[in-house]
Order: C-alpha cells, then structure tokens, then sequence
C-alpha cells in the first residue's frame, strides 16, 4: 500500500570513482510523499546519488533504507521503483497504451487489470484521447506525460526523475512543471527530482537539496532557502545576490 511506504534513509553514504569523491558522506531523510529536489551545478553529484538509490550504482559507503530497512543489496530490478528519464525511451513501435501498461504486461497481470489500471493513468496524466497513438505522433509535453504514466503504472515506492524536462523548450517546461506538480499531489508518491534549474525546483519541491562538490550545502523549503541561505554559493545558486 503506497500510504505505508517510501521513505528513504540515506546514511553518509559515498561514491568513489577510484580515489575520486563523486558523492562524500550524504546522509538525507525524505519523508513519503514528499517532493524532494537534488539541486546542484553540473558535476556536483546529483545523478551519481540518484543511480545508487535506483540500484544501478553500487555505494562504496554508508547504506540506503528503504522504510527502515536496508536495500544496498538489493538490486535495481527488485527495488521496483519509477524512473522517468531526459528522453523518455518510450517503445515508438507500441500505441501509449501499451507503453504505460508495459511493466505489467512484463509482470504478467491479468489484461483485465492492466487495462483498468492504464485507465486510471490515461485520466491521471489527461491522455484519455491518445491512447492508440504511437508516441511519434504525440508533441514533446505528451511524450513526457506517457513517460511519468509508465513510470507510475505499478504503483512504486518512490519515482525517481532525472533532468526529465531538459528536452523541452522554456514555455512547454513551465506548462508541464505545472502538471508534475498536480500529478504528484494526486499519487502521494514519493518524488525525488534531479536538475540543475533553480526555477524548476524552487516551484515544484517540497524540500530542496542543495549539492556542491558532492556534498549537501543546505536542505530546506523554497522559502526557507531563498529567505535563508547559508552561505554565498547557496545565495547565488537560487539567483539573490545577497
Ligand atoms: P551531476 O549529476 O550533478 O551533474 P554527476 O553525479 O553526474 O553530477 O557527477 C559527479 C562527478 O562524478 C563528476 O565530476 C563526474 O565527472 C564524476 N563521475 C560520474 N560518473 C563517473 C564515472 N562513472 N567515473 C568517473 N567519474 C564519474
């Protein structure tokens, strides 16, 4: 039941790249349900903390939980957790129906259910007239709709997104922050979001991670970052001056 779970513990975890520091010693809780952005400069370590808590990087130290309970060894696959991805990797050969019910075909449920299901995420992402399209057929913000609608179709703990609005152009980024948004309000999924765009994330999050050098240089709300930052780089990087 997702009103049980996602929470994440992340304990001095850190990534090494042979003597390298990509990530140095993160520790973060993020509640369920929360919407908690990773922001940062390019190279500050952001998706390298993002890949371990997926599974697709291993941690050289500290542990990540899940709940409570540790999942370093627990493998990508079993995590069962959502991604959405700059590009989206949608199948073009496959209508938008099939591409959101794709993870439970694969998990072979019954049709009855993946199409009932595939309902709900064609109304949760307002896609209920394009469902026989291909995914060549459907403009830059739809695309990017089929995407979070696959990611969110087996109801995972968390969703894990990665720079997911860097394809678009400005006007369509704003239209579509505005969606995600709404979407998250309405699934109560945890949402760990990934950018280097300090608008996207002060508009979105209900907390922001502020990354520099791959370590956390403050945690707080929009507000309380921009209102508060602790240090000139946190100052500059949301855009105040002072
Ligand atoms: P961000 O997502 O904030 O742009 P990354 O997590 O991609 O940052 O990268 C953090 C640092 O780790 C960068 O200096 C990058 O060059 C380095 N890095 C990332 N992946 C590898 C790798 N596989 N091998 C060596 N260095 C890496």
């Amino acid at each position: 039941d997702l009103a049980d779970t996602g929470s994440l513990q992340v304990r001095n975890v850190s990534k090494l790249f042979g003597t390298f520091r990509a990530v140095n010693n993160i520790s973060l809780d993020i509640q369920k349900g929360e919407f908690l952005t990773l922001l940062g400069p390019s190279g500050s370590g952001k998706t390298t903390l993002l890949m371990m808590i997926a599974g697709f990087l291993d941690i050289s130290e500290g542990d990540i939980a899940l709940d409570g309970s540790s999942i370093a060894q627990t493998p990508a696959e079993k995590r069962n957790f959502g991604m959405v991805f700059q590009g989206y990797a949608l199948f073009p050969h496959m209508s938008v129906r099939d591409n959101i019910g794709y993870a439970l075909s694969v998990r072979k449920r019954p049709t009855s259910e993946i199409r009932a299901r595939v309902d709900e995420m064609l109304e949760l992402v307002q896609l209920q007239d394009f469902a026989d399209r291909k995914p060549g057929q459907l403009s830059g913000g739809q695309q990017q709709r089929v995407a979070l609608a696959r990611a969110l179709c087996f109801a995972p703990p968390v969703l894990l997104l990665d720079e997911p609005l860097g394809a678009l152009d400005k006007k369509l980024r704003v239209e579509v922050q505005e969606q995600l948004k709404d979407i998250h309000r309405r699934v109560g999924t945890t949402f760990i979001y990934v950018t280097h765009d300090q608008e996207e994330a002060l508009s979105m999050s209900d907390r922001i991670v502020i990354m520099r050098d791959g370590a956390i240089e403050q945690i707080g709300t929009p507000q309380e970052l921009y209102e508060q930052p602790v240090n000139q780089f946190t100052a500059s990087f949301l855009g105040k001056s002072n």
